[in-house]
């Protein structure tokens, strides 16, 4: 499914004790290593204990219907091609590159003809669906984040200079803070306000230094 992008679809991601750790709506995209877009970046902030956790990625690629709604849906487009191949007939409900996927997974060799389709093969499509499961075996390398967690601690800084709390004349801004937000410009307004600030009080510092330098002198 390398390459495939999916929109309006639900993310959940659910750790080893089957909690919910993340939950979202938007977009994902299939790449050459696994699954990435912004759905999967906000995800992969609530997935810091892979060296004791496992985590599942469950997708629902119909949220806006239910399941009955679903089987109605399908029920309604098998009904129009009885004689297709259910791969054939799949389309209006899936991307082309997930359809032989979905077919694998649920046991339903591609070329049986809709009207062979059993409940329980449809039962299992409408659950595929709702709840198309990846199992996540790890984050990209640090190399490759968007932003970092960690960094220093934000009881150490004077949130309104940007100040050092523990050493004078040292200022903090951006991804050096222990701040982190999900994807979506949380992170550069972060670095540009946090940036801004710093800048700003270590500039009237300088000269407020520069002011009595200049007075002594006077
Ligand atoms: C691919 C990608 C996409 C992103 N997309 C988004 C997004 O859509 N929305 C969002 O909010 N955030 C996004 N981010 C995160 C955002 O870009 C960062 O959080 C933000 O740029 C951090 O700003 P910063 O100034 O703290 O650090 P940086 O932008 O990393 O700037 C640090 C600078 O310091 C320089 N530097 C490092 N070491 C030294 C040294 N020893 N001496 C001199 N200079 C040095 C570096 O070369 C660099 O120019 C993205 C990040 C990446 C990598």
């Amino acid at each position: 499914m390398q390459g495939l992008s999916l929109r309006n679809v639900t993310l959940k991601v659910k750790n080893q004790k089957k909690k919910t750790v993340y939950e979202g709506f938007g977009e994902l995209l299939f790449t050459h290593f696994g699954f990435s877009g912004p759905l999967v970046l906000s995800a992969s902030a609530c997935l810091q204990g892979f060296d004791k956790d496992k985590y599942s990625a469950i997708i629902d690629l119909k949220p806006a219907l239910s399941e009955k709604q679903l089987d109605e849906r399908i029920l309604r487009d098998f009904g129009q091609n009885p004689n297709r191949d259910v791969q054939n007939v799949l389309g209006g409900l899936l991307p082309r590159l997930m359809i032989p996927v979905v077919l694998r997974r649920t046991d339903i060799p591609p070329e049986t003809k809709v009207h062979d389709v059993t409940k329980g093969q449809r039962r299992r499509l409408v659950e595929e669906l709702k709840t198309f499961r990846l199992e996540i075996t790890g984050t990209r390398p640090v190399a490759e984040a968007i932003v970092t967690s960690g960094g220093v601690k934000l009881s150490e800084v004077n949130s309104t200079t940007m100040a050092s709390k523990k050493c004078a004349g040292l200022y903090f801004a951006g991804e050096v803070l222990d701040i982190d937000g999900y994807t979506g410009g949380f992170n550069l307004q972060a670095a540009w306000a946090t940036g801004a600030a710093a800048g700003r009080s270590a500039a009237t510092k300088e000269n407020e230094e520069h002011g009595k330098t200049n007075q002594r002198s006077h």
